[in-house]
C-alpha cells in the first residue's frame, strides 16, 4: 500500500476551550476544536485533513443515512501527571474497526492513516485531554459511506473521521438490569460482533421499555431461545460465581470488548480462574438464589466497570451482594485506572503514549 499523503492542517480560528467547565462535563455534549477526515475514492485514501470541528456535507442519497453503512469505535486518552497523553490499547480498536469494515463491505483503514490521524489530532488538541481525577478524552473514530447512490450494494466512496470529546469522571451508581426475554440485539450469523450503526438504533426501544419498568439497562439474551445471557447494554457482562470469573465466549453475537479482554488478562495474571462459555439464565438466577454469586458487572470503555445491584427476570428482582465487598471488580477498576493514568507499571504494554 502506498503511504498516504501528509495531513493538511487548518487550525480553528478560535478555540472553544475557555468556555468549557471541566469540573462538570456532560458526556458527548462538547467536542474538541478539531476533527480529522480522509476520503476513500474507491481506490485510494485521499485528502487527509485536520480542520475545525463543524457540520458535514453529505449526499441525501448516502447509504450511511438510508442503510446504516457506518461503523465506529470508542477509546480514551488519559493525561498523566508529567503531561504525557496516553491512549489505552488503540491497536485493539484498529483491529476491531477493520473487522467491522469487512462485515459491512467497507475498505480496510490503513494502519498509517489510523495512527497518524490519532497522533496528529491528539497533538493539536492536547489541551483538551482533561486533568481532573477520573476524566479523559473520549475518541470516536468512524467510517461511513460517502456515495451518492440509493441502491443497495457495496459502496464505493467513504469517509473516515475522528472526533474527540472530554468526558468527566464516571460516577456510576450500581445498576438495576432486566434480563430481556423478547427483544434481541444480535443473532448467530448477524453483525453483533461489529460496532456498526445498524446494531445500536434498534436497541434503544427495548432499553426504553425496561427503563419505564424501573430498570437502568438490559441484559441481552441469545436471539433463538433467550436461554443464555450475552451482554448488558453496550457492555460485556461478567460474573463471579464460586470465585470464578465467568463471561460469554466470543462469537457472532458478542462484541469483543477491549475492557473485557483487559479484565480477563488481569484475572489470569492474578490467578483467578476464568471461564469463557455460554452462560445460562437459569445458572445466573440459581447462583444468586443460593448465594454463590459474589459479583456481577458490565465491562466497557465508558464506565470500565458498571456494578450490577439487581437483576430482574420474569417479573422478579434478584439482589446481589453489596458493592463494597466485591474484591475482584473493585481491584480491577483500581488497577486499570492506575495503568491508564500512569500510576503503575504498564506491564502488558497497553499504553500508546504521545
Ligand atoms: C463497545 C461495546 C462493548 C464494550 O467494548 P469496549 O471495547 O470495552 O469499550 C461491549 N458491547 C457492545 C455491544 C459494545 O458496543
Amino acid at each position: 500500500m502506498l503511504d498516504t499523503q501528509p495531513i493538511q492542517v487548518e487550525k480553528a480560528t478560535e478555540s472553544k476551550i475557555s468556555k468549557v467547565d471541566f469540573s462538570n462535563i456532560q458526556f458527548g455534549k462538547i467536542y474538541s476544536d478539531h476533527q480529522f477526515s480522509i476520503s476513500y475514492d474507491g481506490e485510494n485514501w485521499i485528502k487527509p485533513i485536520i480542520n475545525a470541528y463543524k457540520p458535514l456535507q453529505i449526499s441525501p442519497a448516502s447509504p450511511a443515512l438510508h442503510y446504516g453503512i457506518s461503523i465506529f469505535e470508542g477509546l480514551k486518552a488519559y493525561k498523566h501527571e508529567d503531561g504525557t497523553v496516553a491512549v489505552f490499547r488503540p491497536d485493539m480498536n484498529f483491529e476491531r474497526m477493520n473487522l467491522s469494515a469487512k462485515r459491512m463491505c467497507m475498505p480496510q483503514i490503513p494502519e498509517d492513516v489510523y495512527y497518524n490521524s490519532l497522533n496528529a489530532l491528539l497533538d493539536i488538541d492536547r489541551q483538551w485531554v482533561p486533568v481532573n481525577p477520573g476524566t479523559s478524552l473520549y475518541i470516536r473514530p468512524f467510517l461511513f459511506s460517502d456515495d451518492d447512490f440509493i441502491g443497495i450494494r457495496p459502496s464505493q466512496r467513504f469517509k473516515y473521521m475522528v472526533i474527540t470529546c472530554p468526558v468527566g469522571a464516571y460516577y456510576s451508581k450500581p445498576v438495576r438490569v432486566k434480563i430481556e426475554t423478547h427483544f434481541v440485539r444480535a443473532v448467530e450469523g448477524g453483525s453483533g460482533y461489529c460496532k456498526t450503526g445498524c446494531n445500536y438504533g434498534p436497541a434503544i426501544y427495548p432499553a426504553r421499555l425496561a427503563q419505564e419498568e424501573g430498570y437502568d439497562q438490559l441484559i441481552w439474551t441469545d436471539g433463538k431461545y433467550h436461554k443464555y445471557v450475552e451482554e448488558s447494554g453496550t457492555m460485556n457482562l461478567m460474573f463471579i460465581i464460586d470465585g470464578k470469573l465467568i463471561t460469554a465466549a466470543l462469537g457472532d453475537t458478542i462484541l469483543n470488548g477491549i475492557t473485557r479482554d483487559s479484565v480477563l488478562t488481569l484475572a489470569k495474571d492474578w490467578g483467578v480462574e476464568v471461564e469463557e462459555r455460554k452462560v445460562e439464565v437459569a445458572e445466573v438466577v440459581d447462583a444468586i438464589e443460593t448465594g454463590r454469586m459474589q459479583e456481577a458487572f458490565g465491562a466497557g470503555t465508558a464506565a470500565t466497570i458498571a456494578q450490577i445491584a439487581t437483576i430482574g427476570y420474569n417479573g422478579k428482582d434478584y439482589d446481589l451482594p453489596p458493592v463494597e465487598g466485591r474484591d475482584f471488580s473493585n481491584r480491577v477498576l483500581r488497577m486499570l485506572d492506575d495503568i491508564r493514568y500512569g500510576r503503575t507499571e504498564d506491564k502488558f504494554g497497553w499504553l500508546h503514549t504521545l
